[in-house]
């Protein structure tokens, strides 16, 4: 992956996306926003704690530089659930339906429509993003330990075969930055959770001391997306590691829990 610029905006975008020339995505990183610390300064989330005109600002930003209708990006109310939202609206009820998947607590977005751009806001979880480059079907999902445990990669995938037909080899699938296992240390209740959920749990965590581990969570949905038969070659990530990249990306562990969110979203042309 590949990190661009837009102006003072820093994103990263996926080649392999991009060359389908289907989509307009890109993983939005913090700069270029309007947002005071500690939201400074791209944050796309209502929820925590920023003035509601800089976030409204903010999507005007980013309808601006991507070229897309601000009102009609899609987001819900993540709540490190598994549950999908399939959107097959009309295109005039796009904003309505923007507007009311805010309460929406669901943690994936599923579209074969187009000008729709589904969103998702992270600040250290996972931004998965996929593409039925063969029926053109997008995406997008948030995954954190509990959505990796949920296996919330593969429920997207499965609901993509289940509604649209989508296979494993014309699946792309991209994963934008987050917190890695150089900064990802977890308990007992997470180990405990991968212990009963992946035979393979330990090929994922490293023993850091007395009940603490770190986890690479990233490297769990890689082998979950390669589990059911996507090549490895359709897959994009980063190395960028949220916690490492204050810089570049919000991360709520990094600065304790008061943070902004960055937005990833992923739009049918
Ligand atoms: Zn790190």
């Amino acid at each position: 992956m590949e990190i661009k610029e837009k102006g003072n905006l820093i994103y990263l975008e996926s080649e392999v996306f991009f060359e389908t020339g289907l989509v307009t995505h890109a993983f939005c990183g913090r700069k270029g926003g309007i947002s005071k610390s500690p939201f400074d300064s791209l944050n796309l989330s209502y929820r925590v704690g920023d003035k509601e005109d800089k976030v409204l600002k903010n999507y005007k930003i980013i309808g601006e530089k991507f070229e897309i209708n601000h009102n009609h990006i899609v987001t819900v109310n993540q709540s490190h659930g598994d549950e999908i939202l399939i959107i097959d609206t009309l295109p005039e009820r796009i904003e309505e339906l923007s507007f009311k998947a805010k309460n929406l607590k669901k943690d994936a977005l599923i579209t074969n429509k187009p000008l729709i751009p589904l969103g998702v806001l992270t600040a250290d979880c996972l931004p998965i993003m996929f593409l039925d480059r063969k029926n053109q079907v997008i995406a997008l999902a948030h995954a954190g330990w509990r959505g990796t445990v949920l296996r919330i990669g593969q429920k997207v995938f499965s609901e993509m075969k289940r509604l649209y037909g989508t296979s494993p080899h014309d699946c792309l699938v991209s994963f934008g930055a987050s917190i890695k296992e150089c900064c990802y240390e977890v308990g007992e209740e997470v180990i405990r959770c991968l212990k009963e959920n992946f035979p393979n749990w330990m090929d994922f965590v490293t023993l850091k001391g007395k009940g603490k581990w770190n986890f690479a969570m990233v490297d769990l949905n890689l082998f979950q997306m390669t589990e059911i038969g996507i090549p490895p070659e359709n897959i994009s990530r980063t190395n960028l590691c949220t916690s490492c990249h204050q810089d570049l990306f919000f991360s709520y562990r990094a600065e304790n829990g008061i943070t902004g969110r960055c937005l990833s979203f992923i739009m049918l042309k």
